[in-house]
């Protein structure tokens, strides 16, 4: 596909384009024109650069599956038109956000790079300049035969490129506020930009971009911790319409070994709910087989998360569970990478 010069910037809201409301004093997201004219950097930026403006900017806090998908639609319209994206978002949700976006589209050609920041962009001391500047210039950069360098969906923050599925916000205060623990960043930002080809995924530039806009959200997060009662955890898996859980366990994938948790967990994987096993460590693998309390969870039927994180966990199984409700078919699929989003060991 022939190179086009142009970015399309995506302004959903978050602090990045925040200002204080005089009655409360607390920021809420303003219009983007007020962010652009705090930017006559943007001006000098050697790429074309059109916005679209979310009608209502957000508080990433309010995303929804509902607007990821409007976000996807957004992509698709201009996806001829633009050699990348770059979305700006609030920080609390992002994480979420870019890994949805990564399920959501298949054999994405093209960089979608998402950022925001701890300051708003009006304040003196803004790290949302350099984070907009370098995102910008990381969605239009290419290889010398015009394929874009980063055809994937990615947090751009702080001065790392990280693939969006793999992040995790990490801070609500540091100006370096994404991490992501069990891969590498796929370039770093200093003088200049350092890419990791070797990491970065390599799309079929002979198929189309594939998007997909259903998200099951009959789904939930749940974390044990010691003194879990039996009432909860039946009352949970009990509710009606459930489909999928995130199960965050001990260390490497362990739980108590109560025979009522086994046993309820068995029964709710054998009705077709499906349970992944994601560890509460920030770093590191799930390995079910090393304690016997991860065995037992084996046994139950959860399927291991691998070193996948929460929110793409969560953000797969909606994908998954909105397009088939043939289980086996999503555990095949939870149980290998789609977009780059684990690192399957033997042993999990
Ligand atoms: N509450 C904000 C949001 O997520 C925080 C931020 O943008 O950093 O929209």
């Amino acid at each position: 596909m022939p190179r086009t010069g142009r970015v399309l910037l995506i302004y959903t809201g978050g602090t990045i384009g925040m200002g204080r409301n005089p009655a409360t004093d607390a920021l809420e997201p303003l219009d983007f024109n007020h962010l652009v004219q705090r930017m006559p950097e943007l001006q000098a930026i050697p790429v074309g650069i059109d916005v679209y403006q979310f009608p209502e900017p957000i508080d990433s806090s309010d995303m929804s599956p509902r607007l990821w998908a409007r976000i996807v639609e957004i992509i698709v319209g201009g996806y001829d038109r633009y050699d990348g994206f770059v979305i700006l978002h609030g920080t609390d949700t992002m994480a979420f956000t870019a890994s949805a976006l990564s399920f959501m589209l298949e054999n994405l050609t093209k960089p979608v790079i998402l950022t925001g920041s701890q300051l708003p962009i009006n304040q003196l001391r803004t790290d949302g300049k350099e984070n907009l500047i370098t995102s910008i210039e990381i969605a239009a950069a290419h290889h010398t035969d015009g394929t874009p360098r980063v055809p994937e969906v990615c947090i751009y923050f702080s001065g790392k490129l990280l693939r969006g599925n793999r992040s995790t916000k990490i801070n609500s205060e540091g100006f370096n506020a994404f991490d992501s623990f069990n891969f590498p960043p796929l370039a770093e930002a200093g003088v200049s930009i350092h890419y990791r080809d070797d990491l970065i995924l390599h799309p079929d530039y002979s198929r189309p971009m594939t998007p997909h806009f259903v998200m099951d959200t009959n789904v939930v997060v749940f974390t044990l911790f010691p003194g879990i009662q039996e009432e909860m955890v039946r009352h949970l898996l009990e509710a009606p319409h459930l489909r999928g859980i995130v199960m965050r366990t001990y260390g490497s994938g362990n739980a108590p070994q109560q025979p009522w948790l086994m046993q309820a967990l068995t029964e709710a994987t054998r009705r077709g709910i499906v349970i992944i096993n994601i560890t509460q460590c920030a770093a590191g693998p799930v390995e079910m087989a090393r304690y016997s309390g991860g065995y037992l969870l084996k046994n139950a039927g959860v399927i291991s998360g691998y070193d996948g994180t929460v929110e793409c966990a969560i953000a797969k199984l909606m994908h998954l569970l909105g397009h088939t409700t043939d289980t086996d078919l999503i555990r095949e699929r939870m149980n290998r990478p789609l977009r780059g989003e684990i690192t399957c060991g033997a042993q999990s």
